[in-house]
């Protein structure tokens, strides 16, 4: 995800890095280069200079110039801007309560995956206890009501469509009058799209608007077209004005540029993005795990400042240490999966450390991964402490030996030590990068 934007970002800051104390002169070259990486990767020129100023304004100066490690510096203040251009994000649907009916209305161009976005978020909601129904007012494209009623089966909510009618304002209506009826506490309402903004589609969403009163307005854009999709959120909040913005296929090789400029712009936030085809293919939009990314962190800084709540401040402090020290052991990473369990599911948490959700994407790698590490436990504990500290000391008899210690075939340890070596690999690699330093720098 992001990958351009990330390249770009990535070997600008790595010629910051390096270069031991920044002077103006130099610090003015790197964040050229940084102007240059927004600029190639679609963020509107004018957002890529204000936000170049923003930067400029801080980052020369005092405080940059005295820090031993300016270069971290460059990267903290450009991670926080990046994070204040996209944010503050309320994830709140602001569904009311379920004796009433709440109306949400999807809007966006023809493909930007609308209709899509409308089945995720049913299936979010009936996640969350409410009861969604659907409502097929996309009369333009012919396929647009099958389509949600293959979705409303999928995600097993009812559809509401009325074939008879080319009045899309009167579906919506009908629909939201229906709902309770029904048995559905919150309406979906999959309008219009066009190829194109014209006023014929503005005036038939406007319309539905005035009769309907959404409680709110979310626009659907595909991230994949760049400043198009921001000039769509522009033209759309000029005659709708949108409450939230769900940007889709951030799961491919987008630019990323419209994340950044899409709130910038608009003023209104990107609360949810479409990572995939499938339905649960839905997230919650993070400015700082997307600045992170951006910046080619992966999802360290975030996952970081979450760690930082919930990890025991020594338990912290130990692994920083450590990892500094290059060293990594089937201990630690024992210790380091029960912490990260805490954040959440283990495959989620394991996408965000750089590399790995590459290493992860497509794979089922980590499916089940709860089981295995109640297994794994077993495992790691019948082993002595130095077989712990380096695995690769573990051969057939000592394989046999652990394999029944621990009630499991000889050859999943075999595979553990396998999977094991690059881990430690990479974590003894980020170390070396300073990640300690930068957990230090976010904690700042
Ligand atoms: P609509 O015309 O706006 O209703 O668009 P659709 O919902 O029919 O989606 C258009 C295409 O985009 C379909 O092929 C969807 O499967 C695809 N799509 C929608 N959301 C995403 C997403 O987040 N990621 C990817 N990769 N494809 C998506």
């Amino acid at each position: 995800m992001f990958e351009s934007l990330q390249d770009g970002l990535g070997s600008a800051l790595k010629s910051l890095r390096g270069q031991g104390k920044l002077s103006e002169a130099n610090m003015r070259d790197g964040l050229k280069l940084i102007e240059r990486s927004l600029l190639e990767a679609d963020v509107s020129y004018e957002v890529t200079r204000t936000f170049m100023s923003r930067i400029t304004e801080q980052a020369v100066g005092e405080a940059v110039l005295k820090s031993l490690k300016p270069s971290e510096q460059v990267v903290g203040i450009v991670y926080k801007e990046l994070v204040d251009l996209m944010g503050p994000v309320d994830h709140s649907l602001h569904l009311k309560g379920k004796d009433e009916v709440t109306v949400l209305m999807m809007c966006g161009l023809q493909g930007s995956g609308k209709t899509t976005t409308c089945g995720k978020l049913g299936r979010m909601l009936i996640s969350r206890d409410r009861k969604p129904l659907l409502v097929a007012a996309d009369l333009q494209r012919p396929a647009a009501i099958d389509q949600l009623h293959v979705l409303g089966e999928q995600i097993g909510a009812p559809v509401f469509s009325d074939r008879t009618t080319q009045d899309p304002v009167a579906v919506c209506n009908n629909a939201v009058k229906e709902a309770k009826k029904l048995g559905a506490d919150t309406v979906i309402l999959d309008t219009a799209g066009r190829l194109h903004i014209d006023d014929e589609l503005m005036g038939q969403l406007g319309r539905i608007d005035k009769r309907c009163s959404p409680d709110q307005v979310y626009l659907v854009v595909d991230g994949m077209t760049g400043q198009d999709a921001v000039n769509s959120a522009k033209a759309f909040n000029d005659a709708l004005e949108l409450d939230g913005v769900i940007m889709t296929k951030l799961d491919g090789d987008t630019r990323g540029g419209a994340a950044i400029s899409v709130k910038e712009v608009t003023g209104v936030p990107l609360k949810y993005m479409g990572v995939g085809e499938h339905l649960e293919n839905l997230e919650e939009f993070h400015p700082d795990r997307m600045a992170g990314r951006i910046l080619g962190q992966g999802d360290m800084l975030s996952l970081f400042e979450k760690a930082q709540q919930e990890f025991d401040q020594d338990e912290a402090q130990r692994l920083e240490d450590q990892l500094q020290k290059g060293e990594f052991t089937l201990d630690d990473f024992l210790k380091q999966m029960r912490q990260i369990k805490r954040l959440g599911p283990i495959k989620k948490v394991m996408g965000m450390i750089p590399g790995m959700g590459a290493m992860l994407e497509g794979t089922d790698a980590l499916d089940g991964a709860e089981d295995d590490l109640k297994r794994l436990q077993g495992v790691i504990h019948s082993m002595t402490p130095e077989e712990r500290r380096t695995p690769k000391i573990i051969d057939a008899s000592r394989r046999r030996r652990i394999a029944a210690g621990s009630g499991v075939e000889p050859h999943v340890i075999g595979d553990l030590v396998k999977q094991f070596e690059p881990m430690q690999q990479m974590m003894t690699a980020m170390a070396g990068k300073g990640m300690g330093d930068r957990m230090k720098m976010v904690r700042q």
